[in-house]
C-alpha cells in the first residue's frame, strides 16, 4: 500500500542508485498492487515440522511470514505440489508476482512456465543455488532473480568436510557392520585412510569453496587446488594457501579428494562424466554437495563400481525429490562401501533454516518498500546477470 502512495510504477527503474558510495543494480518494482500474490514452493515438513518449529522452510511453518504478509494485504500460497500442468504451483504462477522457492524442494521454472506467469516479477531463492529458474528466460522477461547469499554456505562447507572425512575413513559400511552386530576391523581398515598428506582440489572457489579450503588447511593436506575462472583474491588465496590449476582435466588428475563447489548452469552441467572421470586418479574421492546435474548419474555410478571412483558423496540430485531407483542411493564401490549420499539437507540445518528465512523476509521488505536489494544477492537482475557466477558471459 505504502508502495501505491508513493507512486511506484510497475516498470524496472533504469537508473542505477548509490548506497554507501556502491553503485547498485537497477531495482524490480512492483506492481502497486496491495494485495499482490505470493507463491511458495517449500518443502513438506509432515509431524517433524509441526514439533519443531524452526523448521521454517516447510509448507507447515512457511518460512514464518504468514502472518506478516497477509497482514500487509497478500495472499500467500505454500504449496509443496510442484509437479505438473494442475499442481498448485503451476495453476498459481500463472498469475503470482513473486515466487519463493527453495532448492531443496525447488519448483522448476522452465522458459515454458516464465511464459506463462504474465504477472512475475521476481523470484526469490530461500537459501542458495537459482538453477531451478530458467535464468536466461528470467533475463529476457526482466524477472528479477534474487538469493539469500550466503545463507548456508557455513552450514554446506562443514558437510563437505564431514563428506570427505566419511570416504576417506570408510566411515559408512563400518557404522552398517555395527548395526549389524558384527565386528571384524580389517574389513573397514583396509579401505580406510587419514587426510592429512592428500591433495585436495574444489571445483570452484566462492563462497563454499574458499570455506572448504579454509576448513581442510588444519588437517595438513599435502597441497590444495582450486578450479574457477574467477581467481581467488590473492589475500584468500595466501590465507588458504590454494593453488591454482587452469584446465580442468589437468585439476582433477592432480587430486585424490576433488569437491565441486559451483553452480549449475550450461558450462556446469554434465561437466563430470566419464570422459572427464577417465582423467581423476585412480580410487579418487568425488564429494559434490553443489548440484546434482553438473555430474552424469550413470557415469560416477559406473566409476564407482568400477573403483576408479572410490567413493561418492553429498546431498544433491538430478531431480529432487530424488526417484527410488536411483542409481546413487544404491551404488558402491567393489569393496561394498564408497557411498556417502543423503537427502537434500546440507544447506537446510535449523541454523541456515533461520538464517535464510530471515533473508527472505528482507528481500520481500526491500521489493515491497522499492528499495535496492543486497547487491550480492541479485543473480539476475534487471535484464541481464548480475552474478558472476553463472558462468562466463
Ligand atoms: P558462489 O557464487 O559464491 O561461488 C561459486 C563459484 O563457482 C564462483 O567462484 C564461480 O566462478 C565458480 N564457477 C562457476 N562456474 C564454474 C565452472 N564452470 N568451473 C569452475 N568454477 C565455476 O556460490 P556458493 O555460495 O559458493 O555456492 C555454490 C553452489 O553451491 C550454489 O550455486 C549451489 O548450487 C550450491 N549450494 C548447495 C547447497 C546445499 O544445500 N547442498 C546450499 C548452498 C549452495
Amino acid at each position: 500500500a505504502s508502495a501505491i502512495k508513493r507512486g511506484l510504477s510497475s516498470s524496472a527503474s533504469a537508473t542505477p542508485r548509490m548506497l554507501n558510495g556502491r553503485t547498485l543494480a537497477p531495482t524490480v518494482n512492483h506492481s502497486g498492487n496491495a494485495g499482490m500474490k505470493i507463491l511458495a514452493v517449500l518443502y513438506k515438513g509432515g509431524e517433524a515440522a509441526k514439533q519443531e518449529p524452526r523448521l521454517l522452510g516447510t509448507v507447515e511453518n512457511q518460512l514464518g511470514i504468514r502472518s506478516w504478509l497477509e497482514s500487509q494485504g497478500h495472499e500467500y500460497i505454500v504449496t509443496d505440489d510442484k509437479e505438473g500442468p494442475n499442481s498448485v504451483f503451476q495453476q498459481h504462477i500463472k498469475d503470482a508476482e513473486v515466487l519463493i522457492t527453495t532448492p531443496f524442494h525447488p519448483g522448476y521454472l522452465t522458459r515454458e512456465l516464465v511464459d506463462k506467469a504474465k504477472n512475475l516479477k521476481v523470484c526469490v531463492t530461500a537459501g542458495v543455488g537459482s538453477d531451478h529458474i530458467d535464468l536466461d528466460a528470467a533475463v529476457e522477461r526482466d524477472i528479477q532473480v534474487l538469493e539469500v547469499t550466503g545463507s548456508n554456505v557455513t552450514s554446506v562447507a562443514e558437510h563437505v568436510m564431514m563428506n570427505i572425512l566419511l570416504l576417506v575413513r570408510n566411515f559408512v559400511p563400518a557404522h552398517e557392520m555395527i548395526e549389524r552386530g558384527e565386528w571384524r576391523v580389517s574389513d573397514i581398515a583396509r579401505n580406510a585412510f587419514d587426510l592429512e598428506g592428500k591433495v585436495i582440489g574444489t571445483l570452484g572457489a566462492g563462497r563454499i569453496g574458499r570455506l572448504v579450503l579454509e576448513r581442510l588447511r588444519p588437517f595438513n593436506p599435502k597441497e590444495l587446488l582450486y578450479y574457477d575462472y574467477n581467481p581467488l583474491p590473492a589475500d584468500a588465496a595466501a590465507k588458504v594457501g590454494a593453488r591454482r590449476v587452469e584446465d580442468l582435466k589437468d585439476f582433477v588428475s592432480q587430486c585424490d579428494i576433488v569437491t565441486v563447489n559451483a553452480p549449475l548452469h550450461e558450462g556446469t552441467k554434465g561437466l563430470i562424466n566419464a570422459d572427464l572421470l577417465k582423467h581423476f586418479k585412480k580410487g579418487a574421492y568425488l564429494v559434490n554437495t553443489a548440484r546434482g546435474a553438473i555430474c552424469n548419474t550413470e557415469d560416477v555410478a559406473a566409476a564407482l563400481k568400477s573403483g576408479q571412483l572410490n567413493g561418492y558423496a553429498g546431498d544433491v540430485w538430478d531431480v529432487q525429490p530424488a526417484p527410488k531407483d536411483h542409481p546413487w542411493r544404491y551404488m558402491k564401490n567393489p569393496l561394498g562401501g564408497g557411498n556417502g549420499m543423503t537427502p537434500h539437507y546440507s544447506g537446510t540445518t535449523l541454523d541456515a533454516q533461520a538464517r535464510y528465512a530471515a533473508g527472505t523476509k528482507q528481500i520481500l521488505e526491500n521489493y515491497f518498500q522499492g528499495k535496492a536489494q543486497e547487491p550480492a544477492n541479485i543473480i539476475v537482475g534487471v535484464g541481464k546477470y548480475e552474478s558472476k557466477s553463472y558462468g562466463q558471459r
